[in-house]
């Protein structure tokens, strides 16, 4: 490697990576509560890095920290776990599976069960717990039961997805629901790691339309009542592993994103955790 110079600066507040375990004490003095988002190393088409849900992890844990801190509460930013849960398949396979280094939902869980209960020791009482890769979810929400019911941590998930489905055609070009590597997830990748994002060959594409509409029918995740854990022919056919419009994206507009995101996740901490 020739430059050594531009790997790596620090930018906004420091992350618990980037502090020496004496910053780390000396901010513990004034909180129990950590930030953790967790992404994953996932194929997100030919305009997005494997891993771009875990560069966005790593940017919106130091959001919801500042976000919190507007509220009157100290964290710390934790980490980005870069460790995900696989797919659903639903809208994607084959070569756009190509890449995804995931672990399965128990693995996750034993993970993530050990950092939290090692932070534990460490003295955070309280931890927000986000998600930068959808399918974390229910892997999630297991964890901080189980962690709540054995041990007494005090956690929340905070899917910042449904409640923004109304807020995404009031910022973005495209009103049009974007999934997976769409505008807004572009911007916001273009926000944290913009030499890493290749709009030239990103061509719109949506899902069809759905025939079957069953109310409240869609993916949990993003706002539906229904968890999907097989292909759905008619919603991978022609897919180019993303959806949406993602040419249309800008910076600018990821930085909006991340801001209204980590209000609301700072919005459900203050509620529950403080
Ligand atoms: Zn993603």
């Amino acid at each position: 490697m020739k430059n050594w110079k531009s790997l790596y600066t620090v930018k906004g507040p420091k992350s618990m990576m980037e502090m020496t375990a004496e910053e780390l004490k000396e901010a513990m003095k004034e909180t129990d509560t950590v930030i953790l988002s967790f992404g994953a190393i996932e194929n997100h088409g030919v305009h997005l890095p494997l891993g771009a849900d875990y560069f966005q992890a790593n940017t919106l844990i130091r959001c919801v920290h500042e976000a919190l801190l507007e509220m009157g509460h100290k964290t710390v930013p934790g980490f980005a776990v870069p460790f995900g849960t696989q797919t659903n398949q639903f809208e994607r396979q084959g070569e756009h599976l190509f890449g995804n280094a995931y672990l399965n939902e128990k693995t996750f869980i034993e993970m993530t069960e050990d950092l939290i209960l090692a932070l534990h020791e460490t003295g955070f009482e309280k931890f927000v717990l986000c998600l930068n890769h959808s399918e974390n979810h229910s892997a999630l929400n297991v964890v901080a039961k189980d962690l709540a019911n054995r041990f007494g941590i005090k956690s929340i998930v905070a899917d910042w997805v449904p409640p923004h489905n109304d807020f995404w055609p009031t910022v973005l070009k495209n009103a049009e629901h974007q999934g997976h590597g769409g505008e807004d997830e572009t911007a916001c990748v273009m926000a944290c790691a913009p030499a890493l994002v290749h709009l030239e060959q990103a061509k719109p594409y949506y899902a069809p339309e759905d025939e079957k509409p069953v109310k409240m029918g869609g993916l949990y995740y993003y706002g539906g009542s229904v968890g999907v854990f097989m292909p759905v022919e008619r919603y991978a056919d022609n897919s180019p592993g993303y959806i949406g419009d993602p040419a249309d994206a800008t910076a600018e507009e990821g930085v909006v994103c991340f801001r209204a995101y980590a209000k609301w996740i700072a919005q459900a901490a203050d509620k529950y955790l403080f």
